[in-house]
């Protein structure tokens, strides 16, 4: 019995240990499992999150393919519009360029018109006629909220206006669009105005990107606006200008041909009082010598004296009037130049020959410098030696004693250039440009010791530029002066 006891015992713990041992597994087991729930579960948050993660990809992805092509669009908008100068054409290039692309279906481009007191519509997409006539009141009719929008000069839309604004609504219904956006077309020159973006529904969001991308396109489209205006402004500029040379150039041709009358009228003029008043001189003169040769009987001293000052003045009354008769055929060009082939250097030795005299005595140095192989120039002979003879015996006259007299002659680019310079009582600056004119004289005190008529270097002026050559002066009280005159090389046949 109490073996049998002892062995019950025995069973009943071998048992219980047997199902401790149990429990314990299934415990065990229950651990593993509630782990493997929680990976199972970690596993099912991750796989939310990666197909969460795909769908965002890809919303962005689809966000950056719209950037994209409004970019995209955007610079093709920008280069077209860039390209016109002409105000009407910026904004047909924009009706004709895809603006969709942009990413709204409508679109309004209004300027100012101070004169009409009106915004004017330059620009409509996405409106059928109907809506476009009804839409044109209902801006003006709002053209003090616009013109403060346009003024107020920033880019204004359904995302940055509190939704359900009474201005929000109000655009919304007057461009009949879900969403919109409007910018400032602010040009410095011209006619400011804005442009309205705006998408047919609602859900169509707009992004900060898009509003971005409307004020660059707007920005662009004042920019060219401008560019317009002023490349019209200096068109027409440019043709008042032209107007103006035109009139001018009229003015003056016809000044020019009354100087030419006048100029002939003078030489005419001058031509046949110079004429009349030889035909006497040379009476005088003559009378004055049969006078003084006592031929109609001896006279006394003091008359003879009288008569050869009479004759003296002749002389200078011819030397003079056959100047002037000289300027007056060289300025109507009946005076015929004989043009030849001729050497420079050959004429200025026979005209230092003719004027050594006069410089030996009054003890002035006459030195010629000129270039060893000189070209031939193309001139009249007698009247080139009436320059030279005219330029050295103003030189002699206006130089003091031990003075220096050079000529200097050289050859540069096909044109020959003479200096004639002395070392005299030069002259003062206000005298040099009235120089050549005809009579005129320096009041110095030589001039007022020794006659002179004026003429003789206006004669040499018409010369030179009868032989297509310049002259000029360049003198200093005290310190001598030069003239310089240019005559063209002789070209080779
Ligand atoms: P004229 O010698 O008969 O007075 P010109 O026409 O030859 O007339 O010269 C005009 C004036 O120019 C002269 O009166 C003189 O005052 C000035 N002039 C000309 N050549 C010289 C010179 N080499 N030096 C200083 N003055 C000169």
């Amino acid at each position: 019995m109490l073996l049998s006891l002892i062995s019950l015992l025995l069973v009943i713990a071998a048992m219980s240990a047997f199902i401790m041992f149990k429990i314990e597994r299934i415990k065990k087991l229950q651990t593993t499992v509630d782990r493997l729930k929680k990976s199972v579960e970690e596993m099912d948050e991750q796989a939310k999150l990666i197909v969460r993660t795909d769908i965002e990809l890809n919303r962005t992805q689809e966000e950056l393919d719209k950037k994209f092509s409004g970019l995209f669009a955007l610079q093709r908008l920008s280069r077209e519009i860039s390209t016109t100068l002409v105000e009407s054409q910026i904004f047909k290039l924009i009706e004709s360029a895809s603006f969709e692309d942009l990413g709204f279906e409508k679109a309004w481009a209004f300027l100012w018109s101070a004169k009409e007191n009106a915004f004017i519509p330059y620009l409509t997409i996405g409106y059928a006629p109907e809506d476009i006539e009804k839409i044109k009141p209902l801006v003006n009719a709002e053209k003090d909220a616009y013109l403060s929008l346009v003024n107020n000069g920033k880019t204004f839309s359904s995302i940055s206006y509190p939704l359900n604004g009474p201005l929000h609504e109000k655009i919304s219904h007057t461009f009949k669009a879900g969403n919109f956006i409007i910018s400032p077309i602010l040009p410095k020159e011209g006619n400011k105005g804005f442009f309205f973006a705006g998408t047919e529904n609602v859900d169509s969001a707009i992004t900060d990107a898009d509003e971005k991308l409307i004020t660059i396109l707007s920005n662009q489209i004042g920019q060219a606006l401008e560019n317009a205006r002023l490349f019209e402004n200096t068109w027409r500029a440019q043709q008042e200008l032209e107007k103006k040379v035109e009139e001018r150039t009229r003015e003056l041709t016809s000044a020019f041909e009354e100087v030419n009358k006048i100029n002939k009228r003078k030489s005419d003029f001058i031509s046949s009082v110079s004429h009349e008043l030889r035909t006497p001189l040379t009476s005088i003169k003559g009378y004055a010598a049969i006078l003084i040769e006592g031929k109609l009987g001896e006279l006394p001293q003091a008359a003879k004296e009288r008569l050869e000052k009479i004759n003296r003045h002749s002389d200078e009354l011819v030397h003079m009037v056959n100047d002037l008769l000289d300027i007056a055929r060289i300025e109507s060009g009946r005076q015929v130049m004989n043009m030849e082939h001729q050497d420079l250097k050959a004429i200025i030795f026979s005209s230092t020959d003719i004027m050594s005299i006069q410089c030996r005595n009054k003890n002035v140095e006459l030195v010629t410098d000129v270039q060893e192989d000189i070209p031939a120039v193309l001139a009249d002979r007698t009247q080139l030696e009436r320059v030279f003879i005219n330029l050295l015996g103003n030189a002699v006259k206006f130089t003091p004693e031990k003075g220096k007299i050079t000529i200097r002659a050289r050859s540069k680019d096909n044109i020959i250039q003479v200096d004639v310079s002395d070392t005299g009582i030069g002259m003062p600056p206000e005298a040099l440009g009235k120089l050549f004119e005809e009579f005129y004289r320096v009041d110095n005190p030589i001039n007022q010791q020794v006659k002179g008529t004026g003429l003789g270097l206006s004669l040499v002026k018409h010369i030179i530029e009868a032989h297509k050559g310049k002259i000029w002066v360049e003198s200093k009280p005290g310190k001598g002066s030069t003239f310089s005159f240019t005559l063209p090389v002789l070209e080779e046949a």
